[in-house]
This record gives C-alpha cells, sequence and structure tokens, in this order.
C-alpha cells in the first residue's frame, strides 16, 4: 500500500464524519461562504470531506461539484459527487466560477502540496477561496500512540501557515482579503516544556494512530485536567500566545 492509498484508508476510516460542526467551525463556515460574490454560479470544494461547507452552497442553488478522495466522507456531501485526489483533479481549465478549499492544505505532503495549489489555479476561472488553521505550532497536538508509541499530529497536519503564507500560494491571483476567525493560544515554550517533563499529550478522543490503526481515546484524569486547565490560563499572560484560530483568504485571478 502507497502512501496515498494509506491515506484514503484512514480517511474512510475516519470516525468524525456526517457530524454537525460546532459553534467554533460553523463561524468559519459562514466566513468561507461570505467570500463567495453574488456573480458566482459554479463551485467546486475540493477536498470537501463530509460537506460541511459545499452543502451551505447546494442549499442555496449553486451549481455545486464536491471533490474528496475518501468516499466515506464524501456521500454525505451534496452537489455533484467527485472521487478525486487534490493534486490532479478530473476537471477542465478554468471549468469553475470559483474554487473552495478548506482546511485542506495543512494536511498535504511536500510534492502533493505544490501540485494541488497549481491545480486550483488552472480549474478556476475567477476566484479562489482557501481557508487553514493560523500560526499553528503544531507539536501543540501531537498524540503518543498508546498501542505503538506513534507520536502524531491528531489530524495529520503536516505544515503551519499563517497570513504571509497565504500571500504566496498563487502566482496568478491577487491575495484580495484575510479574515482571522475565533481565536486560540499556543506558546512553543509551553508544549515542549508540557511534553518534555510533565509527559502529557493533548488529549483526544477517536484518534486513530496513521502507524498501526490504533483508535486512540484518551480518558483523562483528574491530574490531566489540571494541567490543562493550569496550561490555559498561563497562556493568557503570555504576550503573542494568543492568535486567530482560522485565517480564511479570498483570491482574485489577475487581469
Ligand atoms: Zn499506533
Amino acid at each position: 500500500m502507497n502512501e496515498k492509498e494509506r491515506m484514503v484508508e484512514y480517511y474512510n476510516k475516519f470516525p468524525k464524519w456526517g457530524y454537525a460542526p460546532d459553534g467554533a467551525n460553523l463561524e468559519r463556515i459562514t466566513v468561507t461562504q461570505s467570500f463567495i460574490p453574488a456573480e458566482v454560479n459554479s463551485i467546486l470544494d475540493l477536498g470537501c470531506g463530509d460537506g460541511a461547507i459545499t452543502n451551505q452552497f447546494a442549499e442555496k442553488g449553486f451549481n455545486v461539484f464536491s471533490a474528496d478522495f475518501s468516499s466515506a466522507a464524501i456521500q454525505f456531501a451534496k452537489g455533484k459527487r467527485v472521487i478525486s485526489n487534490v493534486n490532479d483533479v478530473p476537471f477542465a481549465n478554468q471549468q469553475f466560477d470559483a474554487v473552495v478549499c478548506a482546511e485542506t492544505i495543512e494536511h498535504l505532503p511536500e510534492g502533493v502540496y505544490e501540485k494541488a495549489l497549481s491545480e486550483i489555479e488552472r480549474i478556476t476561472k475567477q476566484y479562489i477561496i482557501i481557508s487553514t488553521p493560523n500560526q499553528e505550532y503544531l507539536p501543540d497536538s501531537n498524540i503518543r500512540c498508546g498501542k505503538c508509541g506513534n507520536l502524531f499530529h491528531r489530524n495529520l497536519h503536516t505544515r503551519s501557515l499563517d497570513r504571509n503564507t497565504h500571500k504566496t500560494l498563487f502566482q496568478n491571483f491577487e491575495l484580495i482579503k484575510t479574515i482571522g476567525v475565533r481565536a486560540w493560544y499556543q506558546s512553543p515554550f509551553v508544549v515542549n516544556f508540557q511534553q518534555k517533563n510533565l509527559k502529557t499529550y493533548t488529549p483526544g478522543r477517536n484518534i486513530i494512530c496513521p502507524s498501526c490503526g490504533h483508535i486512540n481515546s484518551d480518558k483523562p484524569g483528574v491530574l490531566k485536567y489540571l494541567i490543562f486547565g493550569l496550561k490555559h490560563a498561563i497562556l493568557r499572560f503570555i504576550p503573542g500566545a494568543k492568535r486567530s484560530r482560522w485565517i480564511v483568504s479570498f483570491y482574485k485571478r489577475k487581469n
């Protein structure tokens, strides 16, 4: 099984598809949708997952295509469903008025990432909307697999992006606007201290280990609750720890 097949299997087994988004995610989705200009008719949601964003567009009457490589995820998506990779998409040049790629590119490995960005540029006529986590300190979301000991990012993020990264994603498109959504607090110093000295990792439920497939469900004890409560209290006093949790950017093709 190659890396891509392994990822498809991983996302097909992912236990969190098809649930309604929580309040924070709903806010991010609303901002993402607000960027779609009135004249847009056709939209592709690339890496649509279970259609958390797409489905809102479909309900509003847009001509929506939903593309994802996981058949388990895409079954919940409305619109025209297409099983597709993000780096090799079966669409014509400038087929869509707008391409949305939300909470996807931060997962992509080297090579796939660059190709996905150029595919997005190729298939959109006029607009691109990208959303990613903002300034994420990746080790903060590391989990130690309870079965094989593998240390991995709980959402399998491979890269951290910020407003500057968003400026450099596309060559033929101008970044018109970036909006920050919600806030989170992160500090490399606190995370490193916590993981090295207290040997604790962020708790998570139903997190599949990408190495052995074990489903990690952490039931934090009192001590862990205390550590994480204290951590979040301390983070509020560390200058620079607060940043927007997500950034959503809107791009228009250069004339
Ligand atoms: Zn494992």
